[in-house]
């Protein structure tokens, strides 16, 4: 890019950029769980709205998803953003630097308050320099509800939201400043209730739930070394009865696995359930497996990889302030007491390893490229902690997704002048892809977030 192009895109940014930082705010101020998100849709399709954008909300059946397209913008290439703006159960606290949160509430422990106005704003933005600079092609938002729960885009893609666009484009808080051509994990998590008797507890049960679900998971745990290798197990019960002196009739078990591979995921997913059936068969305790969803990890693209981090290097690390460094060492010191405070500063290229974390738009960068870019949290900063949420609700936070959305945003006018860097960067999904067919694994749980999400998250669905 020359340096006019640069300049067109930096001023359209800056006018923007206030209007961003207000809306973390509001959003942060709006904690709503994943497919719930209707004070945060508001709030989002508000904002590109008063920038010119066309919105359509419910998009794919998804009721808390959103189209927004620039009015008369339409034509090739066609650059998807994607904006995410679910929050975490459990993970509410005040923006200060110490633990004040209930521990029963929502918070955005994961910083998707950020998420939404940034890569909002680096659309709004790009679009206007798209018009200043008179760039053929589209710029659209994308707004992608439940995240969290790996549900929002899986069910977009089923629905073909993302087949018509030529790349996708996110950012995402972490621990690291960068663009990030490597893949993160496949994963697959489903509940399951068991169901047996109810009594007093002095009395006791013939068929017992409790301690069938707890000796069913013990059984899957203590399986995994050798029949289910590099499997990571998470789980938590959802419901396990309310006082020891009622014996609950129903259990549930939610569990959630994770590999680097879809297929050793969806093994080890049918493996559990054996197992827990074949426990639960001796003490007459019946089973329900409820599938909520699995997707793959991220397909690595690095032609969309450097064409961000090109972009990364022209804005430059996050701004920090002193009083911002100042509030990310107390919040540190906070939650991981004697840590020596770390937070990276500069700005990498990551191609090696794998990520952590699963993304319900792995399957998306198998069928359109995908590129991300992450903004660096302090490493004593625990995500999905309620550390995360004080920060993601604080000034010290807007350094890191303000910087990410302006790459986002410059690398989306790039992407318009030099449509010959998508070219590329389909045909190297193509060449990484091969013959595959990719179809997303239907989520199990579609239609009980389209009609009532609220029985979903009080496990009654
Ligand atoms: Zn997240």
């Amino acid at each position: 890019m020359d340096r006019s192009e640069v300049d067109a895109l930096g001023s359209a940014w800056a006018k923007v950029a206030p209007h961003m930082v207000r809306l973390f705010r509001d959003l942060w101020a709006c904690p709503e769980l994943p497919g719930m998100e209707y004070q945060s849709v508001a709030i989002l399709t508000e904002f590109l709205k008063a920038h010119g954008f066309l919105v359509e909300v419910g998009i794919g059946g998804v009721p808390t998803a959103f189209l927004a397209r620039k009015a008369g913008a339409a034509g090739a290439p066609r650059i998807g953003i994607l904006a995410e703006y679910d929050a975490l159960p459990s993970l509410d606290n005040a923006a200060l630097a110490r633990r004040t949160g209930t521990g029963r509430l929502p918070g955005h422990g994961c910083g998707h308050n950020h998420i939404g106005p940034a890569n909002s704003g680096a659309a709004i933005a790009a679009a206007m320099a798209a018009e200043a600079l008179s760039l053929p092609g589209e710029i659209c938002v994308i707004g992608c509800p439940a995240e969290e729960i790996c549900w929002g885009k899986i069910a977009l893609q089923e629905a073909g939201v993302f087949d018509g666009f030529d790349v996708l484009l996110t950012s995402h808080g972490d621990y690291q400043n960068g663009s990030l051509s490597r893949p993160c994990h496949a994963m697959a998590s489903g509940e399951f209730v068991f169901r047996g008797d109810s009594a007093h507890a002095g009395m006791g049960v013939l068929r017992n739930a409790l301690k069938t679900a707890e000796e069913a998971m013990a059984a899957f745990i203590a399986a995994l070394p050798d029949r289910f290798p590099q499997i990571n197990e998470k789980h938590v019960f959802r419901s396990a009865g309310i006082m020891p002196g009622v014996m609950p009739d129903e259990v549930r078990l939610w569990c959630s696995l994770r590999h680097r591979e879809l297929g050793p995921v969806m093994e080890a997913y049918r493996g559990m359930e054996r197992i827990f059936r074949e426990v639960a068969v001796g003490t007459g305790v019946e089973v329900e497996e409820k599938f909520v969803s699995a997707c793959r990890g991220y397909l690595a693209n690095d032609v969309l990889g450097k064409v961000l981090d090109d972009s990364l290097r022209i804005v430059g690390a996050p701004k920090w302030s002193a009083a911002d460094i100042a509030f990310m060492q107390d919040l540190s010191q906070a939650a991981s007491p004697g840590k020596p405070f770390d937070l990276h500063r500069d700005i990498t290229y990551f191609t090696d390893g794998i990520d952590y974390y699963a993304q319900d738009d792995g399957d998306a960068s198998w069928i359109v490229p995908l590129g991300r870019v992450n903004w660096a949290y302090p490493t004593g900063v625990p995500i999905h902690n309620w550390a995360w949420t004080a920060l993601s609700g604080h000034a010290a936070g807007d350094a890191g997704p303000l910087m990410a959305s302006e790459a986002l945003a410059l690398a989306a006018v790039d992407l318009l002048i030099h449509p010959d860097k998508i070219a590329q960067a389909q045909a190297e999904l193509a060449a990484r892809v091969g013959p595959q067919q990719i179809r997303v694994i239907p989520p199990g749980i579609t239609q009980i977030m389209q009609t009532n999400p609220l029985a979903f998250w009080e496990a009654r669905w």
